[in-house]
């Protein structure tokens, strides 16, 4: 953003005053990000916006979106991205999506019905949105591994905990060496995870180009997490699978890490694309 963006938002948005939704995905645009089909046709002061965004976390309850929208031809060089306040006349939010897991966060389709957003609130040039998107998914892949991290640490210290506390055969079950040997897997790949993610967050800080090692970070924590909590469920016999005991909420939760902000398919073709790109 620039200099009068930063002024009027970012102390609301630091104090918590408003809350921010980011609207890329559309219902027949998610892993082709570039390809938005929501346009902004420009008119005297004013872009005006139509079509619809889907899966957006937070839009029942966001004042100011970040809207990727088409100003110029297709592909990602077409695609511009603007503030956008909840109250402008034209946008309307979905009903709550019913979902698997994380319902801390609700999400929502997000329509644009000749909603006229003023030309200030363009961010970036024309033709500069999927570059805004892209440096906000680098951050956002990284705080999403970091995540990852933190439940997959929660989850090894409830297994651990439980595993000394459950007897079976006259003993704690984590006497056992098949269960020492899930929670040594668990420990193992976690700690691999985290050395990934501060790695990448120390080069985030010292200013290095760092999209492919968020990919790194995001795709090696989200599948890591996964195990963890797939293996947590093991320990915990058939708690696992009761709501009461909590893993199994951990469980359908930990499971979006690997589809938002790029699926591991999707992170699989940015390492290779980056990796391609400097090796020879
Ligand atoms: C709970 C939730 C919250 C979300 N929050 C937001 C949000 O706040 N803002 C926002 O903009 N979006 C949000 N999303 C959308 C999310 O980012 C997309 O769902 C995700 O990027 C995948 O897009 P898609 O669902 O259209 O799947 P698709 O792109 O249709 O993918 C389907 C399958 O095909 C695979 N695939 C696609 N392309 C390739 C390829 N080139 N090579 C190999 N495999 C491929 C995918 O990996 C996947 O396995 C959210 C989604 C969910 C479920």
């Amino acid at each position: 953003g620039n200099e009068a963006q930063k002024a009027k938002y970012l102390p609301l948005i630091a104090s918590g005053a408003i809350i921010t939704s980011f609207a890329l995905t559309e219902p027949d645009v998610g892993s082709d990000s570039g390809s938005v089909k929501t346009r902004a046709e420009l008119d005297g002061d004013a872009y005006v916006l139509n079509g619809s965004k889907r899966y957006i976390t937070n839009a029942d309850k966001a004042d100011l979106f970040t809207v990727m929208a088409r100003t110029g031809g297709p592909g990602p060089k077409g695609v511009t991205a603007f503030l956008v306040p909840r109250d402008l006349p034209g946008l309307s939010v979905g009903k709550p999506e019913r979902k698997m897991g994380q319902q801390g966060a609700h999400v929502c389709d997000v329509n644009f019905d000749n909603v006229r957003v003023p030309v200030e609130n363009r961010l970036g040039a024309e033709g500069d949105g999927f570059k805004v998107a892209m440096r906000v998914l680098d951050r956002g892949r990284l705080h999403i591994s970091a995540v990852c991290v933190g439940a997959a640490e929660r989850l090894i210290a409830d297994s651990i905990a439980y595993a000394k506390n459950r007897q079976q055969f006259g003993k704690p079950i984590a006497e056992f060496q098949l269960i020492q040997a899930m929670i040594a897997d668990s420990v193992a790949e976690c700690k691999a995870a985290k050395a990934l993610v501060l790695q990448t967050a120390r080069a985030k800080d010292r200013g290095e180009r760092i999209t492919e090692d968020c990919a790194c970070a995001k795709l090696i924590a989200s599948e890591m997490v996964g195990r963890v909590a797939d293996r947590a469920v093991q320990i915990f016999g058939g708690a696992g699978y009761i709501a009461d005991y909590g893993i199994e909420r951990f469980y359908r939760d930990v499971r979006l890490f690997r589809i938002y902000e790029g699926t591991s398919e999707i992170q699989r073709t940015i390492i290779a694309r980056e990796a391609l790109r400097s090796e020879g």
